[in-house]
């Protein structure tokens, strides 16, 4: 059905069933490490949910799952705040709609002043964001992203992931800094380890992104630790007392003291380097380490980002473009997404 040619009130039964939908699978993934649905599926409600709100403002709640970034708080472990919020990125789908982002926000930053901006252009790794908090040089806390504000604290199992130093290298170690990054299961790794489940005659786990979270939020850090877990950092929290100008800048200071960094970076001038980047990697998507289900496009220059800011759910200096699906699932729900 066509939104913009429905009046609201028509809207406003789908619309909370659509939100109701939206927050009940988002309880499956993000607690329960259990999908109901897939992701293709999922991307589609929320994009109709979107899609209803930008035209339909009227029908907006407070609470709506467009304006939070997924994932609350379990009760199996300990609440810890960020000491900077946590974001989720703004998704788009199509190379029009990222090349649509990409001048849009060439534009901002010429008309606040600034420079070209160049794009750091990464892999969107398939597994779950987790916050380290390094205190001069150690590690005192890893918190999983929750709802952004507040987290749940997974210390005890981070430190059984072997590549996240308990002790910084190097020197220059700031006071406090927020490091963040994505915890992930090989795919190699996930297939040897479901060929050992399904020898004990166990039910295999269904793919590495969910395999990665239910493992790092186990009771028993034993049980984290049998658990191919492994990751790469992609993000700055609070770093005060750290004068960058770049975010590939912090990736290299990263490397330096000992953290993973993605070997699959780059940083690029043009669009046109963006759209070669996403069309190779489409390609050699299944040839790499890790799983993946997009690219994520930022601006590299520190002082832009701040300047471009952030919306309460994404920043406005990042987007991730999604590849499409490979293997589409039955709708479960009968609507109709004009794309
Ligand atoms: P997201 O996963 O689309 O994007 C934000 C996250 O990307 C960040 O938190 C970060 O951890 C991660 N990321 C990976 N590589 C990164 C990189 N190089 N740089 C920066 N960040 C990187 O957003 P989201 O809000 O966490 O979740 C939405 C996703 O979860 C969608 O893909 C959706 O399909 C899926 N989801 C699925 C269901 C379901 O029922 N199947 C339910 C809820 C959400």
């Amino acid at each position: 059905e066509n939104v913009e040619n429905t009046p609201a009130e028509d809207l406003r039964d789908e619309y909370q069933r659509l939100a109701d939908d939206v927050r009940r699978y988002r309880y499956a993934y993000y607690q329960q490490d259990e999908p109901l649905i897939s992701d293709a599926e999922f991307d589609e409600l929320y994009r109709r949910l979107e899609e209803i709100e930008a035209l339909h403002p009227e029908l907006v709640s407070n609470d709506s799952p467009t304006q939070e970034v997924g994932g609350e708080v379990s009760a199996a472990f300990a609440a810890v705040e960020h000491l900077s919020r946590m974001y989720s990125l703004e998704d788009v789908f199509s190379l029009e709609e990222l090349t649509a982002w990409v001048e849009k926000t060439f534009a901002s930053t010429q008309n606040l002043g600034l420079a070209a901006p160049r794009w750091l252009t990464e892999l969107k790794i398939d597994g779950l964001a987790v916050n380290l908090l390094y205190r001069d040089g150690k590690l005192v806390r890893a918190a999983t992203r929750g709802d952004g504000t507040t987290g749940e604290d997974i210390t005890h199992n981070v430190l059984t992931i072997k590549e996240i130093p308990r002790e910084l290298s190097g020197t220059g170690h700031p006071a406090e800094v927020e490091i963040r990054g994505e915890v992930f299961i090989p795919s190699k790794a996930f297939e040897e380890y479901n060929e050992v489940l399904i020898a004990q005659g166990k039910a295999p786990l269904a793919n590495p992104r969910n395999a990665a979270a239910g493992s790092l939020r186990q009771k028993d850090p034993a049980e984290t630790a049998k658990r191919p877990l492994s990751m790469y950092v992609h993000g700055i929290g609070r770093h005060e007392g750290l004068d960058l100008t770049a975010q590939s800048d912090f990736y290299a200071l990263l490397k330096d003291w000992g953290l993973p960094t993605s070997p699959y970076f780059r940083v690029l001038e043009t669009l046109d380097d963006v759209l070669a980047f996403i069309a190779e990697y489409g390609e050699k998507r299944h040839e790499l380490i890790h799983e993946i289900d997009g690219i994520v496009v930022k601006v590299d220059q520190l002082d832009e980002q701040r300047q471009l800011g952030h919306t309460s759910r994404v920043p406005r200096w990042a987007v991730a473009y999604k590849y499409p699906p490979e293997e589409v699932h039955t709708k479960l729900l009968d609507i109709q997404v004009d794309v």
